[in-house]
């Protein structure tokens, strides 16, 4: 039902935006209604929606750093579109290991790398530690493997199986997050966004 969320205050957008559409979302489709949110210190920290990015803009609880195409209307006003805005006042950033772990963000982080065998293809993800044998579904614990190691390791410890991940395994960087939701980054995001220039 992503349909009802209407914003805080009349945005008017340009015609033929994507916003609303799944495949926007997920980055297939129009890059442009993505923002780049930087924190007030100018460390990037999330993608918002143009219309979230709208409401802080019309509220000056953020400014414009980078604009893209095109510009919003609200009632009285217009401005240009945002590609990279900044908020004004410093947010506190989730703790990292809080951030909601999914599959793409485990590969994003182990640069889609078997952590085993450094494959690159039929990937999955591995409890380091076994569920079974207590191991936590947190990004400590969980790496990036190929379905032959995911067999091959199955239900054992790594000194059992002799399999030991290459890196161990963190709350990965927001950087990471930033670009599960928007993997095709554009351009005027770069600057932002040291670790992947
Ligand atoms: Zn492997």
């Amino acid at each position: 039902m992503h349909a009802s969320d209407p914003p805080a205050t009349a945005v008017v957008l340009p015609s033929g935006n994507g916003e609303r559409s799944p495949a926007a979302r997920n980055g297939a489709g129009r890059v442009s209604s993505h923002v780049l949110v930087l924190n007030a210190t100018y460390e990037p920290i999330h993608v918002c929606g143009i219309r979230r990015a709208a409401v802080l803009l019309l509220k000056d609880k953020a400014e414009v750093i980078e604009t893209g195409v095109g510009e919003l209307r609200a009632e009285r006003t217009a401005f240009p579109r945002p590609a990279v805005i900044r908020l004004r006042t410093y947010a506190p950033v989730p703790r990292h290991g809080r951030r909601r772990l999914t599959r793409r963000a485990v590969f994003a982080r182990d640069d889609w790398t078997c952590q085993y065998c450094q494959a690159r293809g039929d990937l999955t993800v591995d409890h380091v530690i076994p569920r079974s044998k207590g191991g936590s579904s947190e990004w400590e614990n969980i790496v990036t493997c190929c379905a032959t190691c995911n067999r091959r390791k199955a239900d054992r410890l790594p000194h059992q199986a002799r399999m030991f991940p290459r890196r161990s395994p963190r709350a990965p960087h927001p950087s990471v997050f930033i670009q599960v939701a928007c993997p095709r980054i554009p351009e005027s995001w770069r600057a932002w966004l040291p670790t992947l220039a």
